[in-house]
């Protein structure tokens, strides 16, 4: 498969690149040239089979000309080795937990996809790769565990000073030798730029080679894709008319839109798509009003969604040929607020004994706003409720569960961040002194 970059001014590449190098130097980002549809009888099939069966085949149709089947399938069975439990709300309300993985968030899908695949590449010749991440969430920590014991690779994960840490950002640090946490003494937005500078620096990917393990990263949204099709199978199961189901995806970077919107021209049948944001709403008054607006980024109660501008949006206006009214037929939006987030969370406890957490919530109260109660309705439950513990027992008023594994794996840190102040020269340095 080749992959052309949304811009149309860089050169067609093919999987390793579009993976390794993985921004292409016009600043567009990659896509397939091909969307591969999944054969009918595969999908009517599908109850039958578990998550691991769904995604070989799902992601086969996509990288199966690039990668050797033995491998891409011990990539999926390595990457999604936990359970994706569907469970019942109410009558017509359901929630997939995609967070049960190393890192409790659904972000270990595609960091750990990621990492297995782009280790498919290494020549083993002693070149080390070097994983740039700049985060304010938890892709961090997924990046760090998924890359934690791969030989010939170091991870520099940049997070901002000051910023309101999740709490899992010290494990990320003790995850293994290969991974370096860099506090940047500026915002989320000097964390970015620094990234961007380093592959923008030519003389410096002379000689390191780099890659990032932002949601720009193509690889990231295969494994994504592949849960689009294990919903659908799950409901199938669970007797619900699969096929008409609409799906609220707590969105930020919209990585997990884009993959719905792929699974869907693969041939995947549901209701509508719903994008489920947070305070910071750019994409919905884009939905709304065509029209994009950059507002500063608000904090909230679902942080690991606070960015005002969503990266993979130049993928969905490129599946839709530049044309805001043709999304706004395929997908739906909604903006919540964390006081209706507050709401959702003790509502949803009282009415089904069901501990959700912010997340979650805003996918929830998403599929109140814009799905009609008749049809089912699912949410992407993104966020394991022990990473917002002290907000979800405050609203319930019950512990939660889950909770002293996450402090264990919280609580002091055995590995110390680095400081850098907010150049780039700063981490240049720091990079070339790191191999
Ligand atoms: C990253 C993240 C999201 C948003 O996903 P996108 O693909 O960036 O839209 C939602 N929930 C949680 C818990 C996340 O970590």
């Amino acid at each position: 498969m080749e992959y052309y970059s949304t811009k149309r001014q860089s050169p067609i590449v093919g999987l390793r690149d579009a993976v390794i190098d993985c921004m292409p130097s016009d600043g567009g980002l990659y896509m397939p040239e091909a969307l591969p549809v999944i054969p009918k009888a595969f999908i009517n099939n599908m109850p039958d089979m578990n998550l691991r069966e769904i995604a070989y085949v799902t992601t086969n149709m996509f990288l199966g000309s690039d990668v050797d089947s033995a491998t891409l399938k011990k990539i999926v069975d390595e990457s999604m080795n936990f359970e994706v439990p569907l469970v019942r709300l109410s009558d017509r309300r359901y929630a997939l937990e995609l967070f049960h993985g190393p890192t409790m968030a659904f972000k270990d899908f595609g960091a750990m996809f990621m990492s297995r695949l782009v280790q498919s590449f290494n020549p083993h010749d002693g070149t080390k790769l070097n994983v740039l991440v700049a985060t304010t969430g938890n892709t961090g920590a997924a990046v760090a565990k998924g890359f934690s014991e791969a030989p010939d690779v170091n991870v520099f994960v940049l997070y901002p000073q000051n910023h309101r840490l999740p709490d899992m950002y010290p494990r990320l640090i003790d995850v293994g030798s290969n991974v370096h946490a860099v506090e940047v003494g500026g915002s989320i937005d000097d964390c970015k730029a620094m990234v961007s500078a380093a592959f923008a620096d030519a003389a410096l990917r002379e000689k390191l080679l780099l890659t990032s393990a932002n949601s720009v990263n193509f690889a990231r949204l295969m494994p994504q894709l592949a849960l689009f099709f294990y919903a659908y199978a799950q409901l199938m199961s669970a007797g619900a008319d699969a096929s008409a189901a609409d799906i609220a995806l707590p969105s930020g970077n919209l990585g997990m839109l884009t993959a719905g919107l792929l699974a869907r021209r693969a041939g995947l049948t549901c209701g509508r798509l719903i994008a489920a944001c947070n305070a910071n709403n750019t994409f919905d008054v884009l939905m709304k009003t065509g029209r994009l607006v950059k507002r500063p980024t608000v904090s909230t109660l679902a942080r690991f969604m606070d960015m005002s501008m969503p990266s993979n949006l130049p993928r969905l206006m490129n599946l839709c040929d530049g044309d805001t009214s043709r999304l706004r037929g395929e997908v739906d939006s909604a903006s919540v607020s964390d006081q209706l987030i507050e709401q959702t969370i003790s509502r949803t406890y009282e009415m089904t004994g069901y501990q959700t957490e912010p997340h979650a919530a805003v996918g929830l109260a998403a599929l109140d706003m814009r799905s009609d109660a008749e049809r089912p309705g699912v949410v992407f439950a993104t966020a394991h409720p022990a990473l917002s513990r002290r907000t979800v027992e405050r609203l319930t008023g019950c512990s939660v569960a889950g909770a002293k594994t996450a402090e264990k794996a919280t609580s002091a840190p055995t590995g110390k961040a680095v400081k850098l102040p907010a150049t780039y020269p700063a981490l240049r340095k720091y990079l070339l002194a790191n191999q």
